[in-house]
C-alpha cells in the first residue's frame, strides 16, 4: 500500500546506540523521544533495548499507547501540560515537564489517591522563548513546590532551537545550571537531572562544551533522523538511512515547464514561478499535502527534482534519472517536518523493515 513510511530498525538500533554510548561517556542519562513518529511501537521498543531509560512523548494518547506496550521504562509527558489533562496524566504517565505554578498546584490535588508523588521537570527559558519559568521565578516555583508535597521536582530542563532557534551552547547551559543550583537551595534538597536539551545539544558533547554537571538530554531527531536541524547539519557519526517515503508514480508525461495561459495563484493560494526549460519528462506520484509536508522530502535519486505538489499530487522533474514506468514507486528522504506529517496522516502506510535488503 502506498504512499508509506518505511522505519529501517537496524540503522535507527544503531543511531540510539551510538547516541546512548557518547552520553554515557559523559555521565548522562538518555531519554528518548517519540513524538516524532507518533509513538510508533516497534522504535519506541528499539529505543528502549538500546538505551533509552525513558521515553518521552508530547501527547498523552502516545504515552497510553506505549503504557500498553509495558516497556518497563518510565513514560513522561514531554509538552507542559493541560490543566484540563491532569487527571489522566496522573493516572497513565510516570512524569511530565511543566513551567506554572498552577500545574504544580492541580497535579497535587489530582494526587490525592497516589501512594507516590508525582515526578515533574521544571523548565526554564534561556532565550528561545518557547516554554520555561523566567529565572527570577525560582522562588514562586519553589513556594509551589513546598505547598505541594505530592509533586516532586527531580530536575531542570531548558529546549533550544525550537521557537527562537537559540542554540545550545556553554554559557547557555552554564545559565540553566546556576537556575537548577538556585532550586536546590530553595528546595533544601538536590535535583537528580540538569536536562541540558534536545538533539541540538549533542553538539556540545563532541566539541566538549557540554557542562559536566549537565548530566541528563531528551533526544528524538538525532536518533529518528540522525539531523540536527537548528545547527543545520547531520551527526556524522549517526546514520541518515533510518526512514524513508514511498510513492507510486501515477502518470509520466513529457509537458512543457512553463504552464500555458493567464494565470492565477495554486491551490494554497501562492502566486508559482516558473523557469522555461523547455520540454521535460515529468512525473506524478501520489503523494500531497494531505501525507506530508513536500518542502521536506529528498529525493533519493540525485537526479530527480521535486517541481511541486497539491493535496494529493506531487510533481517531479524526472528527465535526467534513468527509465521509468507507471506503477513504479519513488523513494524520498523526509526531514523532521515531513517525517512528523508523514507519521501523523492516516493515508501513509507505516511499516518497519528490519533488514535493508526487504525492500
Ligand atoms: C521535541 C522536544 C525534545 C526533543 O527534540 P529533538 O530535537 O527531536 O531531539 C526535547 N525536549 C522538548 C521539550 C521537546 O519538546
Amino acid at each position: 500500500m502506498y504512499p508509506r513510511l518505511v522505519y529501517h530498525a537496524e540503522a535507527l538500533a544503531e543511531n540510539v546506540q551510538r547516541v546512548a554510548s557518547r552520553c554515557s561517556r559523559e555521565g548522562i542519562t538518555l531519554w528518548g523521544v517519540t513524538k516524532g513518529v507518533c509513538a510508533q511501537p516497534e522504535i519506541a521498543r528499539i529505543m528502549v533495548r538500546n538505551g533509552c531509560r525513558a521515553l518521552m512523548d508530547s501527547r498523552m494518547r502516545n504515552l497510553r499507547a506505549l503504557k500498553a506496550q509495558d516497556l518497563g521504562v518510565p513514560l513522561w509527558l514531554l509538552r507542559i501540560p493541560m490543566s484540563s489533562e491532569i487527571p489522566e496524566i496522573v493516572e497513565h504517565a510516570d512524569g511530565a515537564v511543566i513551567s506554572m505554578a498552577e500545574s504544580v498546584h492541580l497535579l497535587h490535588q489530582a494526587c490525592a489517591q497516589r501512594r507516590h508523588p508525582f515526578e515533574v521537570m521544571l523548565m526554564v527559558d534561556i532565550g528561545d522563548l518557547r516554554e520555561g519559568i523566567w529565572p527570577d521565578e525560582v522562588d514562586a516555583l519553589a513556594e509551589a513546590f513546598s505547598a505541594c508535597p505530592r509533586v516532586r521536582c527531580i530536575g531542570v530542563g531548558a529546549n533550544w532551537g525550537c521557537y527562537g532557534g537559540v542554540l545550545p551552547t556553554e554559557e547557555n547551559e552554564k545559565k540553566l545550571l546556576s537556575v537548577g543550583r538556585l532550586l536546590e537551595g530553595r528546595l533544601g534538597q538536590p535535583l537528580t537531572y540538569f536536562s541540558g536539551g534536545n538533539s541540538s545539544a549533542l553538539s556540545l558533547l563532541e566539541n566538549g562544551g557540554l557542562p559536566s554537571r549537565i548530566n541528563h538530554l531528551r533526544v528524538g531527531e538525532a536518533i529518528l533522523l540522525g539531523t540536527d536541524v537548528t545547527n543545520m547539519r547531520s551527526f556524522p557519526w549517526l546514520r541518515q538511512d533510518t526512514m524513508e517515503f514511498q510513492a507510486e508514480i501515477v502518470e509520466l508525461r513529457r509537458k512543457p515547464s512553463v504552464p500555458l495561459g493567464k494565470r492565477g495563484a495554486d491551490a494554497f493560494g501562492n502566486v508559482p514561478e516558473f523557469e522555461d526549460r523547455g520540454y521535460r519528462l515529468r512525473a506524478i506520484v501520489a503523494l500531497g499535502r494531505q501525507d506530508v509536508r513536500p518542502e521536506g522530502l529528498t529525493p533519493l535519486d540525485p537526479r530527480m527534482t521535486i517541481l511541486g505538489a497539491s493535496s494529493d499530487h506531487m510533481i517531479l522533474d524526472v528527465e535526467d534519472a534513468d527509465p521509468l514506468k507507471v506503477g513504479e514507486v519513488l523513494s524520498f528522504r523526509p526531514d523532521y517536518g515531513a517525517m512528523l506529517q508523514g507519521a501523523t496522516s492516516a493515508y501513509v502506510e507505516k511499516c518497519v523493515l528490519e533488514e535493508p535488503s526487504e525492500l
